[in-house]
């Protein structure tokens, strides 16, 4: 497996990533502990939670089933999404950073977050009074690298010179939704991770399962599968506009003897920015088949014609 960094900064993470918010939503314990065994015997190195998922669960399984092995993984974890009925246990204000970073260690079972990201912009903080929280945090060794969410280009460029104005820790990653079927991250997201070295870690790489190619055109979505767990809501994924371009990259991939998956994260990874393709996978299997399609470098001319394929 290769590492690339995380942005600028010295943090390496594996090329393929594991996110983990399938833990306590989609999968148990048990099933869990299986695919961190897998993703860790395939050499992940980085796993991606967030402490609203499952209101908690997440973390906690992904903490268990890493159990001593802790050490040798990158932890990466979110706050900021709501977590119970209380006004103040969401955001990104000081009161609440304090507070979620020691649940969020108290589930993950370990004394250190590796990448500590808000997850979601939190328009009642000044971004200043965000740093500073997270400066403190970092001071006290509970977190050693922070990252933002769901940020747009401008709110990168504002954190990013508010955490250099006032010589505070600065954001070194960003994470948003990026795949072939959304590239909305290009207008302003990945160009700002470029002028301010932060590494992008692409969220919903493979549409959900989408990109996959398990999905077919005017076929339900197959038993245990997320789609058919989504009910009504997949049929705004599973239309026919995705469905052309899923079909059309799927013909260039297999024209080259790979699959839709392979180009999927091939194309992810063609991005510089990209430090690691955190998919979430539900079982064993899956974690072969997304570090496999890491594996498959594709030049400039074909970035380029997978680009119109997919515009
Ligand atoms: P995804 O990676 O696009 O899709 C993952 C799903 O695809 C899996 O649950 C599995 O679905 C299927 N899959 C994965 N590998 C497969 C394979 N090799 N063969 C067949 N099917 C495969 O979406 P995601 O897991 O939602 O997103 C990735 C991670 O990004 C999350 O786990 C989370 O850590 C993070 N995330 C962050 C945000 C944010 O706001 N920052 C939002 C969403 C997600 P089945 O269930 O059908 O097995």
């Amino acid at each position: 497996m290769e590492v690339r960094r995380l942005g600028d900064s010295g943090l390496k993470v594996s090329e393929t990533g594991l996110g983990c918010n399938n833990f306590g939503m989609r999968i148990g314990q048990d099933a869990a502990q299986i695919v961190v065994d897998a993703a860790i015997e395939a050499g992940i190195t980085l796993f991606d939670t967030a402490d609203m998922y499952g209101q908690g669960q997440s973390e906690t399984m992904l903490g268990k089933a890493l159990g001593a092995r802790r050490q040798s993984v990158v932890v990466a974890t979110k706050f900021g999404q709501p977590m119970g009925d209380a006004a103040h246990r969401q955001g990104a204000s000081r009161r609440w950073i304090m507070q979620a970073v020691d649940e969020s260690l108290a589930r993950l079972g370990t004394d250190y977050i590796d990448l500590y990201q808000i997850h979601f912009p939190d328009p009642a903080t000044p971004i200043d009074e965000t740093l500073r929280a997270l400066e403190d945090v970092v001071k006290a060794g509970k977190v050693r690298y922070i990252g933002n969410s769901n940020f747009t280009g401008w709110m990168i460029a504002d954190a990013d010179w508010t955490a250099r104005d006032q010589r505070l820790t600065r954001f070194v990653s960003a994470q948003n939704g990026y795949s072939l079927l959304d590239r909305k991250a290009e207008q302003e997201v990945l160009p700002a991770c470029t002028r301010f070295g932060l590494g992008f870690l692409p969220y919903f790489p493979l549409a959900s399962g989408l990109l996959t190619g398990k999905y077919k055109r005017g076929e339900p979505p197959a038993q245990d599968t997320r789609m058919a767990a989504w009910g009504e809501r997949a049929a705004r994924a599973l239309n026919d506009q995705n469905f052309d371009k899923v079909e059309a990259l799927s013909a260039y991939a297999e024209a080259r003897g790979r699959t839709l998956l392979d180009l999927a994260f091939a194309w992810l990874l063609g991005h510089p920015q990209v430090s690691s393709v955190i998919a979430g996978a539900t079982r064993a299997e899956q974690i072969g088949g997304n570090v496999k399609a890491s594996t498959w470098r594709l030049t400039s001319q074909e970035m380029t014609e997978i680009d119109a394929l997919a515009a």
